[in-house]
Formats: structure tokens, sequence, C-alpha cells
């Protein structure tokens, strides 16, 4: 699950991370208030929606009156936001952060992520900051610095302070900076989240009060573990469900892993490991399949048949795979339910099925009886075929 910049910002605040001030607000008069509000000579504007890389998009503007405020919140509430990560189609925004501006001297970035291959957590940071991270790891791989972290002791004080030097921090910056580094880090444990990012973490220029300059996260990024979510009901019910791709939200409603991908073979799966499979062997003969989807192992016929509404509302789906391996999901109900999905949605590109397991004659001998309902089916014996008549059937 994904959180706004100004949700992150909350969390970042209660684990004792300084950021600058900051007010939520839906309307360009409302921006204009919060300007006065803030009563700063500087403040910046920012659009809160889940892509990333705002700033580039023109989603992030530095003001210097409210009425100039008011000006860029009308401008980026009236259109769709472009970034690298929306797509050329671009997002709605609703909602805007306007925050006190501050000098900055320098960006840093700074995140905690899982690293699956050393299953711990791992702190990542750069000097390099502002940039997203995939372009310092592709440019300059040497300017990332890395910690993992051992889950049970946490970040230890001798690693902050490695990565605190080695980001060319000094004098007072130093134990500034390792605190916000401990923060993050029992941030990222405490919440379960699956990525902590702050990008830029900045150093602001000395003056009087600080002659070290001062320390701060004016960008922040958190994703939670979706299977942890049950025990952080304060955090799962950060969720804005408007961000979710629609049909993702439906497949969550029927308790179905569904996840949108690019190519344009749909795939109808149990089981998490058979769908990886699936994809892989799609992939393997050469297509590309255009979703994930494990409708589970206890799916029932309404819940498969809203599966297959789904893959079909994808209008780059040119073909259907169906492979099932009936465990405790039973082969009868998957062909029940494409009979009924033929009935409301109509199967209008091929369908091809592997069906294996429990109740699996039954299953055949129904999609048999039906054969006039379903003129683009085809039944495979094993994956293999399965696979080689999918994709045989989109690539002519
Ligand atoms: P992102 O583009 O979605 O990552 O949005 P950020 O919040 O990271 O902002 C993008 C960039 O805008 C930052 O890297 C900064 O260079 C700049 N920026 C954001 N807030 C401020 C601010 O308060 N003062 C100044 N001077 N620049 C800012
Ligand atoms: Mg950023």
């Amino acid at each position: 699950m994904k959180a706004h910049e100004y949700q992150a910002r909350e969390l970042l605040v209660k684990f004792g991370i300084p950021v600058p001030d900051a007010i939520v607000v839906e309307s360009s008069d409302a921006a204009a208030a919060a300007f006065d509000q803030l009563s700063a000579p500087l403040a910046v504007v920012k659009a809160q929606v889940h892509a990333g890389g705002r700033g580039k998009g023109g989603g992030v503007k530095l003001v210097r009156s409210a009425d100039e405020a008011r000006e860029v919140a009308q401008d980026i509430l009236s259109k769709p936001l472009v970034t690298p990560q929306t797509g050329p189609q671009g997002v709605p925004v609703r909602q805007l952060l306007v925050a006190t501006g501050v000098d900055i001297k320098n960006e840093f970035y700074l995140g905690l992520a899982v690293d699956r291959a050393g299953r711990r957590p791992v702190l990542i940071a750069s000097a390099q900051g502002g940039v997203d991270i995939e372009t310092i790891a592709k440019e300059n791989p040497d300017a990332i610095l890395r910690e993992p972290i051992d889950p049970d002791a946490g970040l230890r004080s001798y690693q902050a302070r490695k990565v605190a030097f080695g980001l060319g921090f000094t004098g007072k910056q130093v134990s500034q900076v390792c605190g916000i580094m401990a923060s993050l880090c029992r941030l990222m444990l405490d919440t379960d989240a699956s990525l902590a990012e702050i990008n830029p973490l900045v150093l602001t220029p000395a003056d009087d009060d600080h002659p070290d300059g001062r320390v701060l996260a004016i960008d922040a990024k958190i994703n939670f573990d979706d299977n942890a979510l049950f025990r952080h009901k304060d955090i799962a019910q950060l969720e804005d469900k408007q961000e979710v791709d629609a049909h993702e939200r439906r497949a969550q409603k029927y308790g179905l892993s569904y996840i949108k991908l690019d190519g344009r073979i749909g795939c109808l799966v149990n089981g998490a490991g058979l769908a990886m499979a699936t994809m892989d062997m799609i992939k393997l003969h050469g297509a590309e399949p255009a979703n994930f989807l494990d409708v589970g192992g206890s799916a029932s016929e309404e819940a498969v048949t809203e599966a297959f509404r789904i893959i079909l509302s994808d209008d780059k789906v040119e073909g259907v795979l169906v492979n099932i391996f009936g465990g405790i999901a039973k082969c009868d109900t998957i062909a029940r339910a494409i009979i009924r999905a033929a009935d409301l949605v109509g199967f209008t590109v091929p369908l091809v099925v592997r069906l294996e397991g429990t109740n699996v004659d039954v299953a055949r001998g129904l999609l048999e009886d039906a054969k006039s309902q379903l003129p683009t089916l085809r039944t495979a014996a094993d994956l293999i075929e399965a696979a080689e008549l999918i994709t045989g059937a989109v690539t002519v």
C-alpha cells in the first residue's frame, strides 16, 4: 500500500524526523490562505499523487506570495499531472500540500528498502539526492552507500556514523543525520514498511541559530507491506482508494490478487507460484502477459466470473489463458465461471483452458456441453500446449 507525501510526513514527525511545516489543501483559495498561515517568505506547492517525479512534471512549484500560491495551485489542480512515472495520460490531482519553503545547500537521498537477496532491510544513501535513486544506480553506482540492517537490532550507531561521514556531513550535522537515520529505520520496522524513502533530505545553509545548518526531510515516500496491514489499522485507513487502479480495486473487493501488466495475453490462474510459472511460459513462447491474476484456493464462482470480467475489460487483451490446478479450488467451479462469463461478458478473443485436478472430469463435461456458447475455446492437455495454443492464436 502506498501513502501520500503528506501522510508519510506525518509519520516522519511522529518518529521525530524534522520536516518543514505544511498544510493540505483542496482548492486554490485554500492554498493562498495556507501561504499566509505559514507566514514564511517562501513556500512550495506540491501535488499529492502517488506517482513520483512530480518536480519534473510541474507538480512541485516554489511560490513567494499568497497570490502566486493561488495561481500555481489553480494551475496544478486544473489538469492531470504527467510525470515520468504516470504515463502520458497523467493522473488527476485532488489535493495539494503547501509547505514552508527552505533554502537548500545540498540534497541527499536516504532510503530503507527490503533487500530480498540479503533477506533483511538495507539502508541506502547518496550525496546525489533529488534525482531518483534508479538513475543514480544506473549512471553512478559508486555514489550509493549501502548498509544492511539487522532486523532485530535495528541500525547500529557505528553504521549510521559511517554513512553520515560517507555522505560528507561534518560537525553538528552528523548527530542530526544519524538521528534521522535511526528514526527512519525504527519507522520502517515498526510500521512494516517495505520502502521508506526521504528524497531529498536537505542541508540548509548556515544561519545565526544553526552555524552548521539544519538537516530536514522535504519529501517522503513510504510503501507498506499489504500482508502486515491487519496489525496496523491506523495505517490501513490511510489508503487513498482513488489512487488505486480501478481494476485492482475491484479485484481486491473479490479477494483476487490482480496486477495489471503491459502484454496482450490475459491470465487466470490459481496460486501465486502457478501464476508466475504461467507468465514465464507465455514469455518463453514469445508473448507477454497482460496481467498477473491469482484467484486463490477457495475462489467462488462469483469471484472467478468477476476475474474474467476484469481481464476482458482490458482492451489490450487479445487472448485469455486459463491455467488451473484444482487442489482446494475445484475445476468445475472454474468451468461454471467460464460459462457464466461467456453469458455475461462474452469471449470474443481466443480462450485456451488447461484444467487439472479436483473434479476435472465434471469440468471437462461442462465445457464440452457449453461449446456453442464458447466458440473461441480450445482446451489444452498441459501447460506447454496451453502456452503454444494461446501465443499462436494472438500472434497470427
Ligand atoms: P518529487 O519530484 O515528486 O520527488 O518532489 P520533491 O518534493 O522531491 O521536490 C522536487 C524538487 O523540488 C526537490 O528535489 C527540490 O530541488 C525542489 N524543492 C522541493 N521543496 C523545496 C523547498 O522547500 N525549497 C527549495 N529551494 N526547493 C525545493
Ligand atoms: Mg522527491
